[in-house]
């Protein structure tokens, strides 16, 4: 019985699928936000990354107590070097920034350009060679979307003084919880629910192009082709 009943889900799965997909291609199907709002997706997400962050910070809090060391980041009030890396998220990540963005008004053309900017940067700098601050980081080194922050900015702690962050050579001891695999699960239903298809590379890229994606995407009807359409121009060399 239980086996029959799957059956029929993913059959219906697959078919509202076409439907979504048919209706995309005739322009006549919801735009990206709409779509979130429908299916539940836009709570999902943010609910999802949050939750992947507190297990993690669970996780790492208690490492550290058993190893008698202290979470430097809790206290931090050094340069946020930490926020002037190369930083990637998977595009689901971004859509709880981008409704936040919209929300209080910061989509504007200035910060769609600083978004741009460093996306491109990021396509074309390694990791090493790239040190810019995030966009969303403000004067006081405060990140302004904290609460939506992607997960790689909320899995990773340190547990040296915060002035060895900006010590270049330093030796920063560094502790990070593997949710990798919850993120793109996270990620998989995501692109199932949208009927996203498959994009070269993955739906992982720099934290500033998904976030630009989905406010460019978030009134489009074609929504699945334009992010795919983007993705697959700027795909992850
Ligand atoms: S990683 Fe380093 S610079 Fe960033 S918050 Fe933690 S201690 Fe501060
Ligand atoms: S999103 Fe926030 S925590 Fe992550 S790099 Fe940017 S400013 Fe730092």
């Amino acid at each position: 019985m239980r086996h029959h009943g799957s059956e029929q889900e993913h059959a219906a799965k697959r078919e509202d699928r076409r439907r979504r997909e048919r209706a995309q291609d005739l322009g006549d199907g919801p735009t990206f936000g709409e779509a979130l709002a429908a299916t539940g997706l836009l709570a999902v997400t943010s609910r999802a990354t949050r939750s992947i962050i507190e297990r993690a910070e669970a996780v790492i809090r208690d490492g550290a107590r058993v190893q008698l060391s202290v979470v430097s980041c809790d206290t931090c009030t050094a340069t946020k070097s930490c926020c002037t890396l190369r930083t990637t998220a998977w595009l689901h990540e971004a859509v709880p920034i981008a409704d936040r963005l919209r929300r209080e008004g910061r989509d504007t053309p200035e910060l769609r350009e600083a978004l741009r900017t460093s996306a491109r940067l990021m396509d074309t700098l390694t990791s090493d060679s790239y040190s810019r601050p995030c966009v969303f980081l403000d004067a006081s080194e405060r990140c302004t979307v904290y609460t939506d922050r992607p997960s790689v900015c909320g899995t990773t702690f340190v547990a040296t003084p915060p002035e060895l962050c900006n010590t270049r050579g330093a030796q920063v001891r560094k502790y990070t919880h593997p949710l990798a695999e919850a993120s793109a699960t996270a990620q998989s239903v995501f692109e199932q629910q949208l009927a996203l298809p498959p994009v070269p590379g993955s739906y992982l890229r720099p934290l500033p192009r998904v976030v630009l994606l989905c406010l460019e995407a978030w009134d489009r009807r074609d929504f699945a082709s334009y992010l795919t359409s983007k993705l697959t121009a700027t795909a992850a060399g």
